[in-house]
């Protein structure tokens, strides 16, 4: 019988990518999401890349214990990918009560459930910005976290913890070490720490929608181009990198959510190394703003306005993954250009604007 995964968060930007491919692969998806940040959009463009109208979903908040614990009774879930949280850094900083509250308690609600329905293998969606400033370029997954610079960054690195801890606590649960807890089961953890996810589905049914001004650089240019901002800031041109703007590891969607089934796969097929494994996931290629900027131009045949602003506060200069252990361990490597996912970004927004 195919093997079902839980997907909290699922009917978000990453998420549903991460449900296509899992289908694609052939495992059972359970979606569940509060759709506090997204609406149905994406999730009836998950059905209509599958064909499949009935895939499961519920509507429900993961820091409700109880609707979580439901969830586990109902199906019996073999892994759970957790992307239910909150994630702008400006907002974490101004709600920090909010993000901690919010982030915190889904994830330890998930890892509770799993651990008393018998056992479970978790996947946790955490990030680069665990790495802040990095002292050496590429990061491999032993270079040091530095201090979290905002409430937002800090729930990646205490959700990583508490992954890390409750592997270690309850991985052997349901053995001989624990054979008294016949209703506890074993937990094994992978922390996927992404670097710069952009683009969309081949297809541009499914996509990144953020609500009101985008944050992040992708939609920010694609809502310039098609005209719904005025003019692209590209923040801070005298970092010290060879033009001048910040670089970055921009790692395709669709690449980033088949990391996500190698990684799945890993766990199932009891592949695992340790109990706890993380992986980077990026393409190992930095890239910066401007190189960013003149490769959407030139692929897609578009001008796009944009004008030299001050540097935004938080901002790294560079980081780009190593991303040698995903390549080697899961058998994973990233395959778009850039140009091919700048494409495909602008392709959904054009799609979102009805133009095509
Ligand atoms: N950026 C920019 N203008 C924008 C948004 C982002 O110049 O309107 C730059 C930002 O300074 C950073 C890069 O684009 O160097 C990527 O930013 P994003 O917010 O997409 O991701 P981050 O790396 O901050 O997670």
């Amino acid at each position: 019988m195919a093997k079902r995964v839980l997907v909290s968060g699922g009917a978000g930007f990453i998420g549903s990518h991460v449900t296509v491919e899992l289908m694609a692969a052939g495992y059972e998806v359970v979606v569940a999401d509060n759709m506090s940040n997204c609406d149905l959009t994406c999730f009836e463009g998950v059905k209509k890349i599958t064909g499949k109208d009935d895939i499961p979903f519920v509507k429900m908040d993961f820091c409700d214990a109880d609707a979580v614990n439901r969830l586990f009774s109902q199906y019996k879930i073999d892994a759970v990918i957790h992307f239910a949280a909150y994630k702008a850094v400006g907002e974490s900083v101004a709600e920090p009560v909010m993000y901690y509250k919010n982030n915190l308690e889904s994830f330890l609600n998930v890892i509770e459930a799993a651990k008393t329905h018998g056992g479970c293998n978790v996947l946790f969606s955490s990030s680069a910005t665990v790495y802040g400033e990095p002292d050496e370029l590429p990061v491999t997954e032993k270079s040091p976290r530095q201090p979290a610079t905002s409430p937002y960054g800090n729930t990646k690195q205490m959700c990583e913890d508490i992954l890390r801890d409750s592997v270690k606590a309850y991985a052997k649960y349901g053995n001989e070490v624990n054979a008294g807890a016949e209703c506890n089961g074993p937990i094994k953890g992978i922390a996927l720490r992404y670097f710069n996810p952009i683009g969309a589905h081949p297809s541009a049914l499914i996509g990144e929608l953020p609500r009101g001004v985008p944050n992040n650089l992708v939609p920010f240019i694609t809502q310039t181009a098609i005209g719904k901002r005025e003019c692209l800031s590209i923040f801070g041109n005298d970092y010290p990198t060879p033009d001048g703007t910040c670089q970055r590891d921009y790692i395709d969607i669709v690449d980033l959510a088949k990391a996500h089934v190698y990684a799945v796969r890993r766990m199932l097929d009891g592949k695992m190394e340790e109990d706890y494994e993380i992986f980077n996931v990026g393409t190992g290629r930095p890239v910066s703003v401007l190189e960013l900027v003149n490769a959407f131009e030139k692929v897609n045949g578009v001008k796009l306005n944009y004008k030299f602003a001050p540097r935004r506060a938080g901002d790294v200069t560079a980081i780009w993954a190593d991303p040698t252990l995903a390549n080697e361990k899961l058998g994973w490597k990233a395959e778009r250009s850039v140009e091919e996912t700048l494409a495909a970004a602008w392709a959904w927004e054009k799609h979102l604007a009805g133009k095509e």
